[in-house]
């Protein structure tokens, strides 16, 4: 059977991952785990979120199903944060003689939870249409997570996916300051980046894998395969674990990302890859952040924004000139756009004035006074009006993202672009 699970964590503590763990240990007694159980992040901008959106899934063959389906419900009603009005689990678990009646319509949901905005009734429908065994609690909003997560899981093949090593803390720690020795993380990610990333910021000195708020994780290490996270996992110093999960997910994939044929199409709470024109220079609101418009064909504007967590990034997008050509990707709310990566594609020409040079010397010429064109002091040779010349760009074209430290999670690492014929310049 699959089993999806959602929304049990709430500010305070707790972490859906965390459960998917434990019952990864816990249910080895009532059968075998046939894959890596799935972390799946849903669409960025919901508001409902606690921090990244998340859910996972398990699969597992069993002859006692029942007992498995009790177990699940019973820990997430021990664990899950019930008494926070945001927490608000569901649990679904699809039976193995259904996988193929429920792939596609559950594949189709999975994408519309990463890109889209789903209303509860519209999960809770489809569960009772489709005869599909589930529990919400409270308000049971965790039911859309739980069922993409599940199609996530039926569609394996459909979708590219990345890894995570997930550590978790002791009981007996949750809520003190992580003990981790910082160098570690830096030597693990010496001896593993590109194979993992976001380990940690080598512009800001910082480690990013670790979390500070009070749920169970002690670190997660993201990268391309499971021997390569398991790898860097082994390299880290710091306080002892209670235990660890590789899982399989969608994040650094940008599987959150839209395509528009026209911005007038746009809308907030979703994320796009857009392309068009810089229509203003960059300018720099109250609080560090960096605003511009870009335009398309149609004549359609977004203000697109580098806000101030995305650090020596607003550098190169100050840079940006009306003209630019750009491609960019994020996501809207308030109608603007979130800026996680941008291409550079062509860089428009800009010129400026300048006194005329003296052909013989090669030195700027000096005015001769209003309307008395310029004259040469040394030489006395002389010229009628100024000259234009093209000023050179502190910018190339190219692939540029915000540093590890401003990362969403769903964002794709330039790391793992491979685009030819383009300049591709991770934030390292
Ligand atoms: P947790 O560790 O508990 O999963 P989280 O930060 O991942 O924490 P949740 O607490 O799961 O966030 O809250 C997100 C809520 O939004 C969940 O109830 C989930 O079912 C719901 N949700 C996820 N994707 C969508 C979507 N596309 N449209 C509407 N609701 C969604």
């Amino acid at each position: 059977m699959i089993i999806g699970i959602d929304d049990t964590d709430s500010n305070d503590g707790m972490c859906t991952t965390y459960l998917g763990a434990l019952l990864l240990d816990e249910l080895q007694a009532y059968g075998t785990l046939e894959t890596l159980p799935l972390l799946i992040r849903l669409n960025p901008t919901i508001p409902y979120k606690t921090r990244g959106n998340a859910a996972v899934a398990l699969k597992i063959r069993t002859d006692c199903p029942e007992k498995v389906t009790a177990h699940v419900v019973s820990r997430i009603e021990e664990l899950a944060h019930m008494e926070c009005e945001k927490t608000n689990p569901g649990v679904v678990f699809i039976p193995e003689n259904d996988y193929d009646r429920l792939k596609p319509v559950l594949g189709n949901f999975f994408e519309k939870a990463v890109k889209d905005v789903i209303e509860i009734q519209e999960a809770k429908t489809l569960i009772s249409e489709l005869g599909i065994p589930s529990k919400g609690f409270k308000n049971g909003r965790g039911l859309i997570g739980s069922l993409a997560a599940c199609g996530a899981m039926l569609n394996l093949e459909a979708w590219d996916h990345t890894f995570e090593y997930l550590a978790y803390r002791q009981k007996e720690s949750w809520g003190t300051p992580r003990e981790v020795e910082k160098e570690s993380f830096f030597e693990a990610d010496r001896k593993t980046y590109p194979g993992t990333w976001d380990t940690v910021d080598l512009k800001s000195r910082q480690v990013v894998c670790v979390p500070h708020s009070g749920d169970p994780v002690l670190f997660g290490i993201r990268g391309e395969n499971p021997a390569i996270v398991a790898e860097a996992a082994s390299l880290i110093r710091a306080e002892p674990i209670e235990r660890f999960a590789v899982y399989r997910t969608n994040q650094g994939t940008d599987m959150h990302l839209l395509s528009v044929t026209s911005f007038a199409e746009i809308q907030d709470m979703h994320s796009y890859r857009l392309e068009g024109t810089v229509q203003a220079i960059p300018r720099t609101i109250t609080g560090g952040h960096v605003i511009f418009p870009i335009r398309d064909e149609e004549g359609n504007e977004i203000d697109c924004a580098a806000f101030e967590p995305t650090k020596n990034f607003r550098l190169l997008i100050r840079k940006l000139r009306p003209g630019d050509k750009v491609e960019l990707s994020g996501s809207v709310s308030s109608r603007t756009l979130n800026i996680e990566k941008i291409e550079i594609k062509t860089l428009t020409p800009l010129y400026k004035e300048e006194n005329p040079i003296c052909p013989n010397c090669g030195k700027h010429m000096k005015s001769s006074g209003r309307a008395q064109g310029f004259r040469c002091k040394k030489c006395g040779t002389h010229a009628v009006s100024k000259i234009t010349c093209e000023i050179k760009r502190d910018l190339v074209a190219g692939l540029y993202e915000v540093p590890p430290c401003a990362r969403r999670h769903l964002a794709k690492p330039l790391v793992r672009e491979q685009k030819s014929n383009v300049n591709i310049f991770p934030a390292r």
